[in-house]
């Protein structure tokens, strides 16, 4: 037993935090919600599943294997990422999942009284781990639903050491393109870490997207963030990285977790790697699911902001929370939005033609029970 009163042991910022509810599973809550089936399209996950040779690779995992420490530093496939993308070995880091690595580029930079800057309608967990870690994280609102780089740069300090910069941006979908970020990056002037999440890159064709890892040479302040749970379908096996300067990813290097990144992990990301046919296959999906998501909800009168990314955000005429709850009972999971700053909205993932098809039947079955009789209609 605590002999203290536990609050005296909280740091205030703790204190001020509050815990992210993760969902429940889906047996609990199709019995919760009663529904019979359940298409979750809340976390933006590659409904093909994983490449092939992944699938394989996983199928065959020797269970010896599983008493047995992983490499510590994942590093099979660090050299295997490094011939693909032309980098050193040593410039990448991995985590267990993206998530995990965004803590180490804050607790390697940040100390007390110091912040991070990102955008306020963005992926939260950058601002999650500087807050629960103690350090303030500026919200810059976006403008035109994207990162506005004229405002974030006057909200820099003296204090300033991260600028998260989520490209394309989840949840809106849209992105810098070079000459954006280029400029950007000029005027910051390698006085701050950059952080470039690309979580999402494999889904973007514009050819005026710029490529994180080639900006790092002229650049040596840019960090770029990637994951094998979206595109490359393995977001259940935890593992993503991030890739950097040798002088920058040396110092990140002293607050990453060894053996956090788990063998059947490394094992199947070797596999998936190199499938681009597995790359474009689902960049013809989602391109085709978003197209017709996009003219459904739009004949249904919704506004829709999608763009680059595998999701698509829509703004309803009622409560998210109130539609995330009513698309459950009809067995459609999206993401309410109210967590992200955009109350009213929903985003939705793209899933295969049968989920999109549910998805569209459920919100337009919700709408028509919501819509207020138009004026001079009899109420009955
Ligand atoms: C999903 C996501 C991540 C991290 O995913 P992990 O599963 O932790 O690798 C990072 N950034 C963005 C913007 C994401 O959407």
């Amino acid at each position: 037993m605590v002999s203290v009163p536990l609050s005296d042991l909280v740091p205030d910022y703790i204190k001020r935090f509050e815990a992210y509810l993760p969902s429940k599973p889906d047996a609990e809550l199709m019995k919760l919600y009663g529904c019979s089936r359940l298409f979750r399209l809340n976390n933006n996950e590659n409904p093909l599943g994983p490449p092939p040779g992944a699938q394989e690779i996983i199928r065959q995992f020797p269970p010896m294997k599983a008493s047995l420490y992983p490499s510590g530093d994942a590093y099979f496939v660090r050299n295997k990422l490094a011939s693909r993308f032309g980098l050193d070995p040593d410039q990448f880091l991995f985590g267990n999942g993206a998530n995990e690595v965004i803590a180490f580029v804050i607790k390697a930079f940040c100390q007390e009284g110091d912040n991070i800057i990102t955008a306020d309608k963005t992926f939260s967990v950058y601002e999650w781990v500087a807050e629960f870690s103690g350090f303030e994280a500026r919200l810059v609102p976006i403008k035109n639903f994207g990162f506005d780089d004229e405002a974030m740069l006057k909200a820099i300090d003296g204090r300033t050491k991260i600028i998260f910069i989520c490209n394309p941006n989840n949840p809106t979908g849209t992105y810098w393109n070079t000459e954006k970020m280029t400029g950007f990056l000029d005027r910051v002037a390698g006085r701050q870490i950059v952080v470039i999440d690309e979580a999402y890159c494999e889904f973007v064709s514009k050819p005026d997207y710029p490529n994180g890892m080639e900006l790092m040479e002229e650049y040596p302040n840019v960090v770029v963030f990637r994951t094998f749970s979206k595109m490359y379908g393995l977001a259940g096996l935890r593992i993503g990285y991030l890739v950097g300067n040798r002088e920058v990813v040396d110092v990140i290097r002293r607050t990453c977790v060894v053996y956090s990144v788990n063998g059947v992990a490394q094992d199947a990301v070797m596999a998936a790697i190199d499938d681009d046919d597995h790359v474009e296959r689902t960049r013809e999906l989602v391109n085709r699911e978003k197209a017709y998501l996009d003219s459904e909800l739009r004949a249904l009168g919704l506004e829709v902001q999608a763009a680059e990314g595998c999701y698509a955000m829509v703004r309803l005429p009622m409560s998210d929370t109130l539609a995330y709850r009513k698309l459950m009972s009809r067995g459609v999971m999206v993401r309410s939005m109210t967590g992200f700053r955009f109350p009213n909205w929903i985003r939705v993932s793209i899933g295969r033609h049968e989920a999109m098809e549910a998805f569209i039947e459920a919100l337009s079955a919700i709408l028509k029970k919501t819509v207020p009789a138009a004026p001079g209609q009899a109420s009955s």
